[in-house]
């Protein structure tokens, strides 16, 4: 039995900062799914593919003969680095769009269940604790306002030197939130026995203790 944990929830709610912190604290194994639908959308683009459902096929089975590696820091496609490449704003809109089409959601399953190992295992998406580990014990739904989340991706992307707008922003992560949450195939929305948590007030640290607490309430399973 390896335990997993799943963090689920809409764009820029801060999903990967508190699933990575989670791992590291606990010492588990982190899986960021929004990196493979990622990759996928950049070896889709890559390749020339339409990312809709023209190319869905085409684009399902060009994931089953890809190398993806995840090292420390770093995600290796087919050899190459696409770490950053694969974070930009309109890789990012692609991920979105690709990762409506059922098949290739399909390709993906193997893939993200290869990361559930002993010692344990902290997944990060949208549809992990619904479609991915249904059997987890402890699922968070993870939320933040829209006003806080477009606020924190700002940020973000300053801080790297991309200039961007506020409303910009706002107004693709509300784009990508609906597409999320119509799709047909795993929409997002919280599992049925997912807790959920509003860290629009919250540090990184007190999100952390908080969920901490709750798998260690869980103990033994
Ligand atoms: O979390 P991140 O922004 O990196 O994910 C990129 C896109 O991949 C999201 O906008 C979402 O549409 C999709 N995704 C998904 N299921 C997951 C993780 C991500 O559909 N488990």
């Amino acid at each position: 039995h390896i335990p997993v944990i799943c963090i689920d929830g809409p764009t820029a709610s801060g999903k990967g900062t508190l699933a990575a912190a989670l791992a590291k604290r606990l010492g588990y194994h982190f899986l960021d799914s929004g990196a493979m639908y990622r990759i996928t959308a950049l070896a889709a683009t890559g390749a020339g593919l339409p990312i809709d459902t023209s190319g869905e096929t085409a684009i399902a089975s060009l994931v089953q003969d890809l190398s993806i590696t995840f090292t420390a820091g770093q995600i290796l496609l087919d050899g190459v680095d696409v770490t950053e490449a694969i974070r930009s704003e309109a890789n990012g809109m692609n991920a979105s769009k690709v990762s409506a089409l059922p098949q290739v959601r399909a390709a993906l399953v193997d893939l993200q269940h290869s990361f559930h190992r002993l010692p344990g295992l902290v997944a990060d998406g949208r549809d992990m604790g619904s479609a991915i580990f249904p059997q987890a014990p402890l699922k968070v739904f993870l939320t933040a306002s829209a006003a806080e989340r477009a606020q924190r991706r700002f940020k973000q992307l300053i801080s790297k030197g991309i200039s961007t707008t506020l409303d910009s922003l706002r107004a693709d992560l509300e784009a990508r939130d609906e597409r999320d949450q119509t799709r047909s195939a795993s929409p997002l929305k919280p599992a049925q026995d997912a807790v959920l948590l509003d860290n629009s007030d919250l540090s990184v640290e007190k999100s952390v203790d908080l969920v901490v607490g709750w798998w260690l309430g869980k103990q033994p399973f």
